[in-house]
């Protein structure tokens, strides 16, 4: 069996090369003393940080420049990773999305249905080209729009005052579209912070920092499994690996807030083979799915083509698979969803059973 090698990290966060209110050394620090693994920045429609040279090892912290394109209109917001030099702004979303794709990189869709309108001075920025082939994922979990979304004049206060209470769940309509997008061909989740240290004042006095980084770090995390460690002599190839992994799927998104997921595992076997997430497994009649949980008594809940197909309540679960499909896994602490796998694919899971 091989072996993969865990670290968690969060991803799409803004320094003062955009929006930000931090530098990039100050981030950088917070999410060392929060014992992040790594940490990706995505400042708006710039790559500059990645230019002066400011990507790499911070102690045991691994930081990667990335950056959110979005059109002229300021919409379809993109996580380009891994793009050796800066997409021109200006262009359409169609074309964004596929030179991410030609010049090597990944993109992830941020806060793709996001659809706050209760005040205007925060409007949404949704996703619209859901046509395109060429995406590689989607930010099931945004903190900050699902903060934003939620908030109204009359909730304006209470929610500044306790930002991480108003954290609840992704949205319905986007795991459900990434369920069927999944059908579709892969298409990997993952979890945005979208930090930008926003300083938000209450009355116009007061500065209250809603959304400081080190509050947005403890939320959610993308958890991913690498092939090898990450050797510390060497960021380049250490941000290769954690970015192999995300392209692969072979990551989960948790709610950091209700506890440290970084012991959990979802995977498939059948006779003689293992699948992890992101993987194809050509199953047989001995396939199963197994899902692990470094918590008890929680709810495990198994989805197969976005249909609940088994549930159990503990610190493990086993589940036999008889149907081909896209299989992911949803982990659950009393009401709140604290777990979200990516999806494996089953085939030639259809045999009779002797
Ligand atoms: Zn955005
Ligand atoms: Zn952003």
């Amino acid at each position: 069996m091989k072996t993969y090698y865990h670290y968690k990290g969060v991803l799409h966060v803004h320094s003062t090369y955009s929006d930000g209110q931090k530098s990039i050394p100050e981030i950088a620090a917070i999410a060392n003393e929060l014992h992040l693994d790594y940490l990706l920045m995505s400042d708006h429609n710039t790559l500059q940080p990645k230019m002066d040279g400011l990507e790499g090892w911070y102690g045991n912290l691994l930081l990667g420049i990335g950056s959110e394109l979005n059109d002229a209109e300021d919409k379809n917001h993109y996580l380009a990773f891994n793009i050796p030099k800066e997409i021109p702004f200006g262009l359409d979303a169609a074309t964004y999305v596929q030179r991410v794709k030609e010049e090597g990189g990944f993109g992830i869709i941020a806060h793709p249905d996001e659809t706050r309108a209760h005040i205007k001075a925060y409007p949404p920025y949704p996703w619209t080209i859901w046509d395109s082939q060429d995406f590689d994922g989607i930010e099931i979990w945004n903190h900050m729009s699902e903060w934003m979304e939620g908030l109204t004049n009359w909730n304006k206060f209470w929610r500044i005052l306790h930002p991480r209470r108003s954290i609840h769940s992704p949205k319905k309509e986007t795991l459900q579209r990434w369920d069927a997008l999944n059908e579709q061909r892969k298409v990997i989740g993952a979890g945005g912070v979208d930090a930008h240290g926003f300083v938000h004042r209450i009355g116009g006095v007061l500065p209250m920092r809603v959304f400081r980084y080190k509050i947005s770090f403890r939320t959610i995390r993308t958890h991913v499994l690498t092939k090898a460690p990450l050797p510390k002599d060497n960021a380049q190839k250490a941000l290769q690996l954690i970015y192999e992994a995300l392209r692969h799927g072979r990551t989960f998104v948790a709610h950091n807030l209700l506890g440290d997921a970084s012991g959990f595992r979802f995977f498939a076997q059948s006779d003689g083979q293992r699948a992890e997430m992101g993987d194809t497994l050509r199953g047989n009649s001995n396939s199963m799915i197994e899902v692990q949980t470094p918590a008890d008594r929680v709810l495990i809940r198994l989805f197969r083509n976005g249909q609940v197909a088994g549930e159990h309540t503990g610190r493990k679960a086993r589940f036999d698979i008889t149907q081909n499909g896209v299989y992911r896994t949803e982990v659950w602490r009393g009401k709140r969803p604290w777990i979200f796998s990516n999806h494996i694919r089953i085939q030639n899971a259809e045999h009779r059973r002797t």
